[in-house]
């Protein structure tokens, strides 16, 4: 595939990167990647990879636009109120960019649906804002060895990691089972700053676009947490998959898809 004219002009702040160059922006070109959410992380996901060419974009979400989602996520305007958001996001993401096919999934993801949804992507991005998909979510990629971003945020802090099969441990590694029923409160009980997940989500755009072009190192065996109040990244070293863990370990005692209850614990967005 040869770039256009109108291609080597749009991209071309990525082809003058000797990490990216036009060997990277057409991988990018080619690359299929699911969002699934289109909420906080899941409009700057969706915006920075539209923006960058990802060529096939998966979008997925069962909601609507509510008033209380436009204070942080930048995808929806106050006239998409009432509309689907994977229709909202998907507009904007179509309006940056013409190379982009946007494919829109309005349904609820659960175990009887999400193997064959995520079977036909590259790369997952976990913007979701329950502990119930986060595992879902999780299982399914180990099952169909999918490698996917996870994050998280609530109040002034986020996390994000990245699993890649075979490469360090998953979500169930380090976080094992859902947490207790109201251990975690809502970002709608606790709230969040709309910049977190525009912090966080460009994260997750990052991870993506450097898996689709080999480029640099992923958060592999990392937790990248951020503290908004007091501007802080850290870094945390995960321990590697013992062998234990119940879907990735060496005898997965988890072998089929289940859906929890969703917990009153949201982790936010
Ligand atoms: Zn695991």
């Amino acid at each position: 595939m040869a770039l256009s004219d109108e291609q080597i002009e749009r991209y071309s702040r990525h082809i003058l990167l000797k990490e990216v160059g036009a060997k990277g922006q057409k991988k990018l070109l080619e690359a299929k990647v699911l969002i699934i959410g289109a909420g906080g992380l899941g409009c700057p996901v969706g915006l920075y990879l539209a923006a960058a060419g990802v060529g096939t974009i998966g979008v997925a979400d069962a909601d609507t636009v509510d008033l209380s989602n436009l204070q942080r996520q930048i995808a929806h305007t106050t006239a998409d109120i009432g509309k689907p958001k994977v229709q909202s996001l998907k507009e904007s993401m179509e309006a940056i960019n013409p190379d982009v096919t946007v494919h829109a999934y309005q349904k609820f993801i659960d175990s009887s649906n999400i193997r064959e949804l995520i079977r036909d992507y590259d790369f997952i991005v976990d913007g979701t804002d329950n502990f119930a998909a986060k595992f879902l979510i999780n299982d399914a990629c180990v099952m169909e060895k999918k490698p996917f971003s996870h994050a998280g945020i609530l109040r002034f802090q986020g996390q994000l990691m990245t699993y890649i099969p075979g490469q360090g441990p998953c979500y169930r590694c380090v976080f094992k089972d859902m947490p207790p029923k109201d251990a975690i409160p809502t970002c709608r009980q606790a709230g969040v700053i709309g910049a977190m997940a525009g912090v966080i989500g460009s994260l997750q755009a990052m991870e993506t676009v450097k898996f689709i072009t080999g480029t640099g190192k992923l958060l592999v065996g990392e937790l990248l947490t951020y503290d908004g109040i007091s501007q802080s990244f850290r870094k945390v070293k995960l321990p590697p998959c013992n062998g234990k863990c119940a879907i990735c370990g060496e005898h997965p005692t988890i072998t089929e898809l289940r859906d929890y209850e969703q917990p009153a614990c949201e982790l936010r967005l």
